[in-house]
């Protein structure tokens, strides 16, 4: 998921180059806006966390861009594209050492398992056709 800070930036276009340029294969892909509700539902593995509150704002403060994407190995090579949650920690040529603004305002979302990638795609799409 591009988050609204990528969005509102335009980076959107810049940021799908370098996943297609890695090797991921866009198979669903959607610009929609998250209401605080459904951030919420989104991150609520983070509810008990100090920065909850201020992560559903802040992620429903523009548009995102959902997408599934496809690749062998595709959840770790996707953090490894994304790079660290906090910016500043974040590898050179890294998605988020580029686009991040903090380590709120970072840029873009990857699922952290291919459990997960299976529930985060059916929040966003239902019944996707595969072309
Ligand atoms: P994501 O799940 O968005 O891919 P991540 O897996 O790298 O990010 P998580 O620990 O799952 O990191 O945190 C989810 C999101 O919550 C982060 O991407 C960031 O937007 C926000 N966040 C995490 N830690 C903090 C913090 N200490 N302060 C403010 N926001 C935070
Ligand atoms: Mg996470």
């Amino acid at each position: 998921m591009i988050k609204p800070d990528a969005y509102l930036a335009g980076n959107s276009g810049a940021i799908i180059k370098m996943i297609e340029e890695a090797g991921f294969r866009i198979v669903a892909a959607k610009l929609t806006k998250l209401s605080g509700e459904r951030a919420g539902q989104f991150y609520a593995v983070h509810s008990a966390r100090p920065f909850y509150n201020d992560l559903c704002t802040y992620m429903s403060s523009g548009p995102i861009v959902a997408m599934i994407l496809e690749k062998d190995n595709a959840v770790a090579d996707f953090r490894k594209l994304i790079g660290a949650t906090n910016p500043a920690n974040a590898e050179p040529g890294t998605i988020r050492k580029l686009f991040a603004k903090s380590i709120e305002a970072n840029a873009i979302h990857g699922s952290d398992s291919d459990e997960n990638a299976t529930i985060e795609g059916a929040f966003f799409f239902s019944g996707f056709e595969q072309f």
